[in-house]
């Protein structure tokens, strides 16, 4: 094992993919058919390191005529130090959004880089503190039949011995209450329960409503209110606990910065913090996160993209679950060799491939290129 002391990164590429999904997916306050998949690759002294986001394809422009040529160059031992140029340079255009999935992208694939060019699988680069990590099944879709809905979760449970499983709520407040009993019924009385109404709901209409369902023993409530609203997700919160409810308020999923997560933090507008390393700056951003939950004693769950946070949540403190999230899952295991598999509610990292592990199968993914 030979550290390369040259590791200039000779080249930035940016592919995007749209996958269509395998049925109409819809949540509290979206719906969609396809998902895009945007790819960067960095090439230097002889390997490749692989990032990605769930973001638009547009993306592809913004990399390449924005950060490649800061990125080119650069040391590929150097991520902190190109990670500030990143962020330093798109302070005009705004830091959230677009530019923080596309620096996530990159600094993904820098820390995929750097541990291969160490011979080091990332987890053992990034001092794991375990070898596993617990995930709870996601999809329960607003667009699914009570059928599909309640044999999808029960699958998460009884094949794949998930310890939790989430549905999505509030595209139909009347159908709901019936959807969540149905999701009780399938899963059978010791799995968890999660609920995610993505923004969907009034502070006193979530409050109302996880009365509703207090029997079916929901034991997470999802961004109940717009994220955007601390003030509300704070005071679902403060009602759930003091109506003595063991059901806890999370969100973070849209947290693009330190500053974001600091502010949920700051406000108690949750009780688990969420973070997604394709959107807060990468393995990077995610880690920031993790020490910042520390700081607050917040438990730390991971957003969507499994294969891309398997090794970040190995080292990542406080941290509780990974989302299996059913539209990724499948796009992830149809993309890329060395995605993850569930086995008894959990994945593991392969400690015998360096960096990742992930490698996108090119002549798979070129179907769906745009
Ligand atoms: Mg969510």
């Amino acid at each position: 094992m030979t550290a390369r002391p040259d590791a200039a990164i000779r080249a930035l590429r940016v592919a995007a993919y749209r996958i269509p999904t395998d049925a109409p997916e819809a949540d509290g306050t979206f719906a969609w058919n396809a998902t895009t998949l945007v790819v960067v690759e960095l090439d230097a002294a002889g390997e490749t390191g692989l990032g990605y986001t769930y973001a638009d394809a547009s993306l592809v422009r913004l990399i390449d005529g924005h950060f490649r040529e800061q990125v080119e160059g650069a040391d590929a031992f150097a991520i902190g130090q190109l990670n500030e140029r990143l962020w330093a340079s798109v302070r005009n255009l705004g830091r959230s959004g677009l530019a923080a999935c596309a620096i996530s992208a990159i600094d993904s694939a820098l820390w995929d880089l750097k541990a291969r060019l160490l011979d080091l699988p990332l987890a053992r680069l990034l001092d794991a503190r375990r070898e596993r990590i617990a995930v709870y099944g996601s999809g329960g879709f607003t667009s699914y039949d009570d059928a599909r809905l309640r044999e999808q979760l029960g699958s998460w449970v009884h094949d794949g011995d998930c310890r939790w499983v989430k549905m999505k709520i509030g595209a139909d407040a009347g159908r709901d209450a019936e959807r969540v009993r149905a999701a009780r019924e399938a899963i059978g009385e010791d799995a968890g329960l999660f609920i995610d109404a993505n923004g969907a709901h009034t502070p006193r209409s979530a409050i109302a409503f996880a009365h509703h369902v207090a029997e079916q023993q929901v034991g997470w409530f999802e961004e109940p209110v717009s994220s955007d609203d601390l003030a509300g997700l704070r005071e679902v919160r403060e009602a759930l606990g003091a109506s003595g409810q063991a059901m806890d308020v999370a969100a973070g999923e849209y947290a693009y910065t330190p500053d974001d997560f600091r502010r949920f933090a700051e406000y108690r507008a949750v009780d688990v913090l969420q973070a997604d390393l394709t959107r807060c700056g990468g393995v990077t951003g995610f880690l920031q996160a993790a020490a910042l939950c520390e700081a607050f004693h917040l438990d730390l769950s991971a957003h969507c993209a499994p294969a891309l946070h398997l090794h970040a949540c190995c080292a990542a403190p406080r941290f509780r679950h990974q989302e299996w999230f059913h539209d990724h899952v499948r796009l992830e295991t149809m993309l890329f060799d060395g995605a993850p598999s569930l086995k008894n509610g959990e994945i593991v990292p392969d400690l015998t491939r360096p960096g990742h592990g992930l490698r996108l199968r090119a002549a798979d993914a070129q179907r769906y290129a745009i």
